[in-house]
């Protein structure tokens, strides 16, 4: 008989089916139990304290009971409760990337993803070094500084040292006023040793999504290739932390499997990885099944629809508090801009998931040959920045923690009690400023100066504050020509 356990680091033991279904049991008998609900969505408000704020998440089996409740009442608390813990842990700040496709090579079988081997229609394409190079000169033109790339697993024609050499290339280049600052890896599952070499390359998160927590369906879902190892899969992420990688994030394909398992599944990944490493996840990401080349998302009997998606999104961001929630642009405007004020805190903008989507294309074009999947949200970052900023958010270009040594378990005791926030808002106003001044239009520059002016006075520490204010003045010098410069004729760059 296999026991639950959060601490092993057996797969079947930390993500248990028999807890699982006792939690779908208890939830479903508790829905609308109002006095535990109550007591419940008290433990998850956040407190203020002297130091910041302090918020005590809560269990997959209490998170449970909160997604399965129907009481119309309580749900509103819910949304507003996860709107509160946002705004506690990162203010109005959404941090903004974009996914950089290298390869679409895949030795797998995954029955959801058009890259499957079996898919004989779709071209494969992977990118040379000299064509990354065109790529990340397209995105810095666009002003991204964080991107998270991603590959098909294969291991002849995109092994692990054309992924350390992409790595490198992608930081190398610096085009006008542009940087990549922080790469995120979005790659299979692989060896402690090959994880403590992507570490060495200066990576950022390492992201793996589970795409269902479901023994058996994952096994039907991947019928071939490595990633139907169900436990390498789920076990990778304890892999990557033993080798050195401070920060994984966490996700499920949703529409895959009945999402009430998968929501119990993930929280009790991210309670593993608490127990195990005292540290949770880095982010968790709240993907939907989507149409792509020979994908059919009715194929497929658990499609949720954007009512359930958001109570899921809340939930998990009272269970949760201290984890960056990442939407991509596979939801469309209305979707993201509702799940905003949710808790979600990074999004990516100007997608394109194709390989080789961004150099040589214009904003309004954009090649469906070797998609992923369809891009809901097709509009441009310049529009996404001007969105976020005409409906209250400050869009934050900062990638600093990852440079200061803010990772793992330092980070987490940072943001767990609110002071991360007082790095946040400093850093989101400079890089925003950055991004107005070398790639906004004229409307978004004018917006955007007037939110960044607003905004500097609700830094709280005078330190910060000043620190900000002096570096957004020298950005707006520099553009005039009037600034000192770093040895290589650059602009210096201020972090908190
Ligand atoms: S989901 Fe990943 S592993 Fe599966 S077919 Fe697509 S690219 Fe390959
Ligand atoms: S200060 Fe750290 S947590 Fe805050 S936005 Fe920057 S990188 Fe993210």
């Amino acid at each position: 008989m296999i026991n639950y356990n959060p601490k092993s680091s057996k797969a079947e033991e930390f993500i248990h089916d028999g807890e699982i279904r006792a939690t779908l049991e208890y939830a479903e008998a508790n829905k609308h139990n109002a006095k535990l609900i109550d007591s419940l969505l008290e433990k998850a408000r956040p407190r203020k304290t002297e130091d910041g704020w302090l918020c005590a998440g809560l269990t997959h089996r209490e998170a449970s009971v909160l997604l399965a409740c129907d009481l119309p009442d309580k749900n509103e608390k819910i949304y507003e409760i996860a709107e509160e813990i946002k705004k506690a842990f990162y203010g109005n700040r959404i941090v903004i990337f974009a996914p950089l496709y290298l390869s679409n090579y895949c030795v797998n079988g995954c029955v959801y993803c058009p890259y499957h081997m079996k898919n004989k229609t779709i071209p494969r394409k992977k990118l040379t070094q000299e064509e990354i190079r065109s790529e990340v000169i397209a995105l810095q033109d666009m002003g991204h500084k964080r991107l998270a790339i991603e590959t098909g697993e294969d291991p002849v024609n995109c092994p692990l040292e054309y992924v350390l050499e992409s790595i490198n290339t992608i930081y190398s280049v610096h085009h006008k006023n542009g940087d990549i600052r922080r790469v995120n890896v979005n790659i299979a599952a692989t060896t402690v040793e090959n994880y403590r070499r992507l570490k060495e390359a200066g990576i950022g998160t390492y992201i793996l999504f589970q795409e269902t927590y479901h023994k058996e369906s994952y096994e039907q879902l991947h019928p071939t290739g490595p990633k139907s190892n169900y436990a390498y899969h789920t076990e990778a992420h304890d892999r990557a932390m033993e080798g050195g990688i401070d920060d994984v994030g966490l996700g499920v394909l949703f529409g895959l499997e009945m999402y009430k398992y998968e929501f119990a599944g993930l929280l009790m990944h991210a309670e593993h990885l608490e127990a195990v490493f005292g540290v949770g996840p880095h982010t968790i990401s709240v993907p939907r099944l989507k149409r792509a080349d020979d994908i059919n998302p009715d194929d497929f009997d658990n499609g949720i629809d954007d009512d359930t998606f958001a109570k899921i999104t809340a939930c998990i961001r009272l269970a949760v508090p201290y984890t960056g929630i990442i939407i991509s642009t596979r939801e469309n405007e209305s979707v993201r801009g509702r799940l905003l004020n949710m808790g979600v805190s990074q999004i990516s903008g100007g997608s394109r998931t194709s390989v080789g989507g961004y150099a040589g294309y214009s904003a309004e074009e954009r090649p469906h040959d070797t998609e992923q999947f369809d891009v809901s949200d097709q509009r441009s970052l310049d529009e996404v920045v001007r969105w976020l900023m005409d409906n209250g958010h400050i869009p934050s270009f900062c990638t600093a923690c990852y440079r200061l040594g803010r990772t793992g378990d330092r980070f987490m005791s940072l943001c767990k009690t609110g002071q991360i926030s007082n790095c946040c808002l400093p850093n989101a106003l400079m890089t925003l400023t950055e991004y107005l001044e070398d790639y906004a239009s004229d409307e978004t520059r004018e917006l955007g100066h007037k939110v960044v002016e607003r905004e500097l006075m609700n830094i709280p520490k005078e330190n910060a504050r000043k620190i900000a204010a002096e570096q957004i003045e020298y950005i707006k010098k520099f553009r005039d020509g009037n600034a000192d410069t770093t040895p290589d004729g650059r602009r210096k760059r201020v972090e908190i």
